[in-house]
């Protein structure tokens, strides 16, 4: 399998992106009631009413950067008075909305009635999604999720179910639709099989050569953002995941010739997936994960699966679930998460990939770095990226560095083998 070709699972997710995105659009056009919430709102609520449409900016602005026009939506924000230094995500959304999002891929995202963001991952999501709650005149709910430098405490938990209960009544007020428990569980429970395939996949890293690369994973992490708790989220992911466990049997890799094993940390440069991944192939050099994409559905500080069952409160388990991303969590837990990754997958080198959008995931790297040296003894390299802004990205910089990561990672076998 050449690296870049399109799999059954790739060719599965484009249909399920192109069929959500059409669904949207239908359905708001229907008179459905239209949500734009932050990533980690717990989408699976809306799947307990009748006819609520949840839609996901953050994804949005990540298609527009990954298909080429971040950057131009994001000149239109900074034509309008908002500065460069905002995060790409939300000058690529307020720019794409403010030309009625002619240029987006997905013709952009119906009209919402109400507007959830959250303090998760970021301050500026608030502040970005009230710009939206000004210019429309509609309202804007915050989810408040305490951040965390231990495991997530039971009174944080408890305060952010009793905004979970507020916010269900606030839909139901809004919507006129009643709240369904039952279609709300069997929602719950799509999103947790899901997230038990996309373990299965994950761990396909595991293997020498490995059997993903952290691309596939960044590609693949579409439908957690934008279909959860469906059943199509679940078919994917089984998909997915039994096909790539299969390839890895049958000796099938998308870096055969893999040499070094690489962590990324840092959300997925969405503009540079396929040239990066082709340009590391060519280098021998694998980046086999993410804590980005390793933390999902997991809890903060780990690797592993937070398992559901039948009998669990979902609204307990969406919950315990919200500070599984890794801005939301102290340097400790990040180190936690971290570090089992490294061990189990044979990491050689780290990207600390330092993003000028992002600066709460960016800003403890440098202390990150120095200890993920002391602890695990192997190279790590500093980039500087933007997510979704192209202009914020020097090609050249950024391969002189990995070159440079690869040397060092050559240097330590050299001192070892020579003892
Ligand atoms: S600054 Fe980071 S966490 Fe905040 S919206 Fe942008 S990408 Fe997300």
């Amino acid at each position: 399998m050449e690296i870049n070709e399109k799999t059954r699972a790739g060719k599965h997710l484009t249909e399920l992106l192109v069929k959500t995105y059409t669904d949207i659009h239908t359905r708001a056009a229907a008179g459905a009631f239209v949500v734009w919430g932050a990533i980690i709102v717990p989408a699976e609520i809306f799947a307990g009413f009748d006819n609520v449409v949840f839609c996901a900016p953050e994804s949005h602005a990540a298609v527009c950067a990954a298909k080429g026009v971040g950057a131009a939506q994001c000149l239109k924000a900074e034509s309008l008075g908002y500065s460069m230094d905002l995060c790409s995500y939300a000058r690529i959304d307020i720019g794409c909305f403010s030309d009625g999002c002619k240029e987006s891929p997905t013709m952009g995202l119906p009209r919402p009635h109400l507007l959830i963001s959250n303090t998760n991952n970021c301050s500026l999501l608030v502040k970005w999604f009230d710009v939206h709650r000004r210019d429309m005149d509609i309202p804007h709910f915050i989810l408040d999720v305490p951040f965390c430098y231990g495991p997530q405490q039971e009174k944080d938990r408890d305060y952010i179910l009793t905004q979970f209960g507020d916010l269900i009544q606030t839909v139901e007020r809004l919507s006129g639709q009643t709240f369904d428990r039952d279609r709300f569980y069997e929602a719950a429970a799509h999103t947790a099989s899901a997230s038990m395939d996309w373990k299965r996949f994950m761990a396909c890293a595991e293997h020498r050569p490995s059997g993903i690369t952290v691309f596939d994973s960044f590609v693949q992490m579409a439908p957690f953002l934008i279909a959860r708790g469906t059943p199509e989220l679940a078919a994917h992911y089984k998909i997915l995941a039994d096909e790539t466990e299969a390839n890895v049997k049958a000796g099938i890799f998308p870096v055969p010739d893999e040499k070094y094993r690489l962590l990324w940390d840092n959300i997925a440069p969405w503009h540079q997936l396929r040239k990066m991944s082709t340009r590391l192939a060519g280098m021998g050099a694998n980046i086999v994960a993410a804590p980005y994409t390793s933390c999902i559905g997991a809890v903060e500080g780990s690797y592993d699966l937070l398992s559901f069952d039948e009998n669990d409160d979902p609204l307990w388990y969406l919950a315990r679930v919200q500070n599984h991303s890794v801005c939301p969590m102290g340097m400790d837990l990040r180190l936690s998460s971290m570090g089992p990754v490294i061990e189990k997958l044979g990491i050689d080198g780290v990207v600390f990939a330092s993003n000028r959008s992002c600066k709460v995931f960016s800003v403890m790297q440098m202390d990150e770095q120095r200890r993920v040296r002391e602890q695990y003894d192997i190279p790590c390299v500093m980039i500087d990226v933007d997510h979704a802004d192209v202009r914020k990205f020097s090609q050249e910089n950024v391969y002189v560095r990995l070159e440079a990561l690869l040397e060092s990672i050559e240097a330590k076998r050299a001192s070892a083998v020579s003892g």
